[in-house]
């Protein structure tokens, strides 16, 4: 079972790679496949919004 998907059009924060990144919902994480970078979903909650 392959609960991965792969989120189109983002870009990775880390190392700028477009298309990189793809949800894991069985850890609740994002990850990029390129640097490694991984970020939590559960907590993100400024998307959309600039510092
Ligand atoms: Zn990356």
């Amino acid at each position: 079972m392959n609960l991965a998907h792969v989120l189109d059009g983002l870009r990775c924060a880390s190392c700028g790679t477009l298309n990189a990144l793809w949800l894991d919902l069985t850890r609740a994480l994002v990850e990029c496949r390129e640097c490694g970078q991984t970020a939590l979903i559960l907590t993100d909650t400024d998307e959309g919004r600039s510092p």
